[in-house]
């Protein structure tokens, strides 16, 4: 469990632990069955907005190049936000489905995924599955998205089918995070349709900058055409290292180009955010003092500061 330290609202039943943020200090608080992040005040702030029926802000976390840091800031920065008190759910449109694994769910088990979502009559609802102890909502992968793109031929409305899904499904939750596939097909043009915004991880490498272009490139064009509303929500630069000189010359550059949008934190490479979807966990709850697990949340700060929901 993790309190701020100016919260009085917690009973210590096992030990205690400080983590920093950049914005934060926090307790931990082990139980000895738990080890959850979840304060008081987080369930009362979630318990409030139910009530309060506000929008979900809709993220979709993209950059077509694989292997950047997508799935694990989608996890992790949903899983700190659901921490923070926030309502999230996760939206897992790879068909190779890491978020969903991540989580440790069972692909091959599930009747309701984001196929049904897309391509069928099912509803968020039906499609949504609770993970409580790790604060979220998940609509769940499927291999049989591969296969939108061919099925969805024809279809004149192919662009827009998760947009009208979340439409009915946005005062349910604060955020919405869609994990999206590593290329520019049509399951990332849906999510961008749908979405308010676009975070895009960034690795600190020498051809940062040209994927960048790509996209923006992509993005302007969605604004054109689908979606005038879009905006960039932020840049993350993740499995950061301090000690070359190169991540600082490419945070540099990033920074020029997209002045405002580049967040203070910076996701270091840290192996515990590696290890921890194969124990089907959120860092946050795999090793909630390591260093992979403070800086997501204190990205989700930055998030949530940044706030602006639609
Ligand atoms: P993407 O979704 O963009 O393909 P992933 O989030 O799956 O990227 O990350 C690619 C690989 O790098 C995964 O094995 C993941 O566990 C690992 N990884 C991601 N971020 C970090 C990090 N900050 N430190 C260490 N390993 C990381
Ligand atoms: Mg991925």
């Amino acid at each position: 469990m993790i309190c701020p330290t100016e919260s009085k609202m917690f009973h210590v039943e096992h030990f205690l632990r400080k983590v920093s943020t950049a914005h934060k200090e926090y307790v931990i608080i082990t139980f000895q069955k738990e080890n959850s992040l979840l304060d008081k005040g987080a369930e009362e702030s979630r318990d409030k907005k139910k009530k309060g029926k506000n929008m979900a802000k809709i993220i979709a976390i993209a950059n077509q190049k694989g292997g950047v840091g997508k799935t694990t800031t989608t996890i992790n920065v949903g899983a700190a936000l659901g921490e923070l008190g926030e309502r999230v759910l996760l939206i897992d449109i790879d068909p190779q489905g890491n978020t969903t694994s991540g989580l440790g769910v069972e692909k091959e088990t599930l009747l309701h995924t984001a196929y049904e979502l897309l391509l069928e009559d099912e509803t968020v609802k039906d499609c949504a599955l609770e993970l409580k102890d790790f604060h979220l909502s998940l609509v769940p992968s499927s291999l049989d998205l591969a296969g939108a793109e061919v099925e969805l031929v024809g279809n004149s409305d192919r662009e827009a089918l998760l947009y009208r899904k979340l439409s009915e499904a946005k005062d349910d939750y604060d955020y919405i995070l869609i994990d999206c596939p590593p290329s520019l097909n049509v399951l990332t043009i849906n999510a961008f349709r749908a979405a308010d915004s676009i975070l895009v991880p960034i690795q600190c490498e020498f051809y940062a900058m040209e994927g960048l272009t790509q996209l923006i490139n992509t993005i302007n064009l969605v604004r054109q055409r689908l979606n005038p509303n879009i905006q960039i929500e932020g840049i993350v630069f993740t499995m950061y290292d301090s000690r070359l000189n190169l991540s600082d010359q490419v945070v540099e550059e990033v920074t020029r180009f997209m002045p405002g949008k580049v967040y203070k934190t910076k996701i270091p490479r840290n192996v515990r955010l590696a290890e921890a979807p194969s124990y089907g966990m959120p860092v946050t709850q795999y090793d909630p003092a390591s260093k992979g697990a403070a800086a997501y949340l204190s990205l989700a700060e930055e998030i949530l500061e940044r706030g602006g929901k639609a």
